[in-house]
């Protein structure tokens, strides 16, 4: 599928909690998400644009594990790109995997995600370990399908909540890693 997202630090939570209240957006799962990056022994995954990681999510008693990678960015205004995914059995089996066959562990990024689900779209508040609060908006699309539209209507939902400025297209793993530069 391809995934159109784009990201924005926010200044506090409540704030967007209320407007998204407001707008009739739906307050969905709440998990705890563990996300183990893993860099290629071929190419610099920093430099394709590329990712290859492990998550554990966490809602109550309920743990899901899903490899996940993610293609090169398409475009130069959002984070849209590939992603495959798919859920798996036991986490440090894989990990053993990958790192047997030479990918190394780059870093675990933890944070608390509170989902909300509006029209088409998915909208993320990111609490993430040693970062200020974020959102994403993201839609899925299929494989070939364009995205430029659900770009612009992503970029409207964002004003509609008040979010004008502000938008990141790094990554979380990139910001942490500047944070320890
Ligand atoms: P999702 O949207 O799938 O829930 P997320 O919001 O937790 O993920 P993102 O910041 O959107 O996290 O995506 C993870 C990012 O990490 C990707 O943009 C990817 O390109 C980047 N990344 C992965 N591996 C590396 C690496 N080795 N070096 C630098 N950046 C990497
Ligand atoms: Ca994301």
């Amino acid at each position: 599928m391809i995934e159109v997202e784009v990201k924005a630090k926010i200044s506090s939570f409540e704030e967007i909690e209320q407007k998204l209240d407001e707008i009739g957006a739906t307050k969905t799962k709440k998990e705890f998400q563990e996300d183990i990056y893993f860099n290629s022994p071929v190419v610099d995954f920093a430099q394709t644009d590329e990712a290859l990681r492990i998550r554990t999510t966490k809602e109550n008693d309920n743990t899901n594990i899903f490899i996940t990678y993610k293609g090169p960015k398409i475009d130069s205004a959002s984070k849209t790109r590939k992603e495959i995914e798919m859920g798996i059995e036991d986490s440090v089996k894989c990990a053993d995997i990958f790192e047997e066959i030479g990918f190394k562990k780059v870093r675990t990024i933890r944070k608390n995600r509170q989902y909300y689900e509006y029209e088409n779209f998915e909208i993320s508040l990111d609490d993430i370990e040693g970062l200020d609060p974020y959102m994403e908006i993201e839609v899925a699309l299929e494989d070939g399908q364009d995205y430029s539209e659900a770009q612009n209507e992503i970029f409207e939902l964002f004003e509609k909540l008040g979010i004008t400025d502000g938008f990141e297209r790094t990554s979380y793993l990139e910001l942490l890693e500047n944070l320890y530069k």
